[in-house]
């Protein structure tokens, strides 16, 4: 029942935050034909959940390490909701359109693309409960080792520090999401939804578990090494998005001190784009190798994570380059002429 009031307060207090809190409103690329409009205040929202957590935390009302204890009943009433809201989108859905798949593919995969409810494009919104509960679980093992011990390790510090500067730069990139494969091609179902709700907060921190037994401490030239990891995945992975987000708002920039080169106006060849197609990928990888490496290899269980994602990215780059191939048509395979590499230069 506690879970259960905890999961759904925080979900209807993030859900009224992005009503009514103010941001930015950008119209997106068009979804299945209509042009969808998207508030930005996921980093208001961001901050200001962190700042209440904190004071609830230092105030003595609530404790964070209480998300890591009742972490197992959190993750039951999570899948719940998961599965009802599916549901619940499903049947809306189905009333103004037909299922494309039928009944089990429409709740699976989804019916509408890009369903608002008051106001609120659930496809966005989504990500912010998903990455903001990310953030108060990998925080809460933090307030664990501390009340344990009354010191943090120098890995759980760098944990700290490489998932909490990931989560905020999502939110401060929030406007470039709305360019992304998700929330331009599929449809909201039950594969999006239980992914933002169960398996980003609930799997992506899987690290923290293990920094909390602090095996053997991490020797400084590993924890250097680590920091230089995260700081070229994030420059890769941030710096790609980044220039395909700005050239699609504006094809006459520049990238990197020179104007851009493209494919007929239409595919950026330069910057990362013209080094490989997919760099953005392996940036993000680097970056969760970071966060996992923390816990050394003590066990290979953490590492679940880092499989997970090349597994998902590996996956996604061979469809992205399925819908490109059939978008673009020979531009595309001129593009992979001028950029031969997938997601390693000169190896794949
Ligand atoms: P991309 O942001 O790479 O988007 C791919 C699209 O970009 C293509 O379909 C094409 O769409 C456009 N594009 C491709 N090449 C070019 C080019 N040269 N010039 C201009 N446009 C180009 O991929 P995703 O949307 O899949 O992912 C976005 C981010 O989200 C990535 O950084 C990824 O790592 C991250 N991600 C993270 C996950 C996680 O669990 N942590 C899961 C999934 C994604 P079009 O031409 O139609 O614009």
């Amino acid at each position: 029942m506690e879970a259960a009031a905890v999961m759904s307060g925080f979900i209807l207090l993030l859900f009224l935050g992005s009503m009514v809190l103010p941001g930015r409103v950008l119209d997106g690329p068009a979804v299945n034909g209509q042009v969808p409009t998207y508030k930005l205040n996921g980093l208001l929202l961001f901050v200001l959940t962190m700042l209440l957590a904190g004071l609830a935390q230092f105030t003595g009302l609530f404790s964070l390490s209480t998300l890591q204890t009742h972490f197992a009943a959190l993750f039951v009433v999570t899948n719940l909701f998961a599965f009802l809201l599916a549901g619940w989108l499903y049947w809306r859905g189905t009333r103004t359109e037909d299922s494309p798949r039928g009944f089990f593919g429409g709740y699976f995969f989804g019916v509408e693309h890009s369903p608002v409810w008051f106001g609120v494009n659930l496809k966005l919104f989504s990500y912010r409960p998903s990455l903001i509960a990310l953030a108060l679980f990998n925080v809460s093992f933090a307030v664990t080792q501390y009340e344990a011990n009354g010191q943090l390790t120098l890995a759980m510090i760098l944990y700290q520090g490489f998932t909490f500067l990931y989560v905020f730069n999502y939110f401060q990139f929030e406007y470039g999401m709305i360019h992304t494969w998700d929330l331009v091609s599929e449809r909201f179902g039950w594969m999006l939804i239980w992914g933002d709700y169960v398996l980003v907060p609930f799997f992506y921190c899987i690290s923290g578990w293990w920094l909390l037994q602090s095996p053997s401490p991490l020797p400084i030239p590993a924890a250097v090494a680590l920091v230089l990891l995260f700081v070229f995945g994030f420059w890769l992975f941030r710096g790609a998005n980044q220039q395909k987000h700005r050239f699609r708002r504006d094809p006459q920039i520049s990238i990197w001190g020179k104007p851009v080169q493209t494919l007929q106006g239409r595919l950026l060849v330069s910057g990362f784009w013209g080094i490989g197609r997919h760099l953005n990928y392996t940036g993000e990888i680097c970056v969760y190798f970071a966060f996992v490496l923390t816990t050394g290899f003590t066990s290979w269980v953490p590492f679940l994570l880092t499989a997970w994602l090349v597994g998902l990215l590996l996956h996604r780059s061979w469809r992205d380059e399925r819908r490109c191939s059939a978008k673009y048509g020979a531009l595309w395979e001129q593009y992979k002429q001028r950029a031969r590499f997938s997601m390693i230069p000169f190896i794949y």
